[in-house]
């Protein structure tokens, strides 16, 4: 068996705040916290589909902004990079605090990652398939957030994140903590040879007739654990957003109408 599926799940509790059906660690956490929606807002009319989306509609925005006042999160400190498929990292400071969390206009650009060792700076990527990587350092109280599709895993986004989280806050790999949220699992991403050739732990493939299925969450763990970060430090969740389109949104399996999922992680002191 290969090491990424020894790996333990995290412990999540689904949780409702202000009617959003989220996913919150059920396991003590030390001077951060984070979340993983689900596109599931409850209502008193009844539940409905809830977009977080990258593109600006005024819809997505609220949905932004009610979910912010549910996790006691101030909406004008929501940080979002614009998520090109890069491996370029963000540090977020006082000056680009609040980039593109409620105006698209001014997402960080060229960018997929985004850390900060600033209090209540809610850090969010953006997904429909890849895997949101959120990464935390308690003792020197550093986060990042990492949009990691297999474009910008294979150039390298998940090292560089680690690498501006020691160089900028001099946070050690061994002590960052990786929570890899939902994702497309194995079980629904076919890829071709051509990308296949660019995935660099084969572990992470499996032979599909003339295709492969490939592990975005177990090629990213290795990638983690390439960078030092332990592998008890490494959880993920057991969801496939393309199984589950009854929670999450997903690129594949939603086709025409397309949403966001949205993970954050802030700094809570
Ligand atoms: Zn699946």
């Amino acid at each position: 068996m290969k090491g990424p599926q020894t790996l333990p799940h995290m412990n999540l509790r689904l949780t409702t705040a202000g009617g959003h059906l989220l996913l919150r660690p059920d396991f003590p956490t030390q001077g951060f916290s984070f979340a993983f929606t689900t596109r599931v807002q409850l209502r008193p009319q009844g539940p409905r589909f809830c977009d977080f989306g990258t593109n600006g509609k005024a819809a997505a925005m609220r949905n932004r902004k009610s979910l912010l006042a549910a996790l006691s999160l101030a909406p004008d400190q929501f940080t979002v990079a614009n998520q090109e498929h890069t491996a370029a990292v963000a540090v977020v400071d006082p000056l680009t605090a609040g980039s593109g969390g409620l105006n698209p206009d001014t997402r960080i650009a060229r960018t997929d990652a985004l850390c900060t060792s600033l209090p209540q700076v809610a850090l969010g990527v953006m997904t429909a398939d890849c895997v949101p990587i959120l990464l935390a350092d308690p003792r020197t109280r550093a986060v990042a957030a990492i949009h990691a599709g297999w474009r910008g895993s294979a150039a390298g986004i998940v090292a560089n994140a680690v690498h501006a989280m020691t160089n900028h806050f001099g946070a050690r790999p061994r002590d960052i903590l990786a929570f890899l949220g939902p994702h497309i699992g194995p079980c629904c991403y076919e890829i071709g040879n051509d990308v296949a050739q660019k995935i660099s732990d084969p572990g992470a493939l499996t032979v599909s007739g003339k295709k492969f299925l490939l592990d975005l969450g177990a090629w990213n763990t290795s990638l983690l654990r390439e960078t030092g970060v332990l592998k008890k430090n490494i959880l993920k969740t057991h969801y496939c957003t393309a199984c589950r389109t009854d929670l999450f949104h997903s690129y594949r399996a939603d086709k025409k109408v397309r949403g966001s999922n949205v993970s954050l992680i802030w700094i809570t002191d």
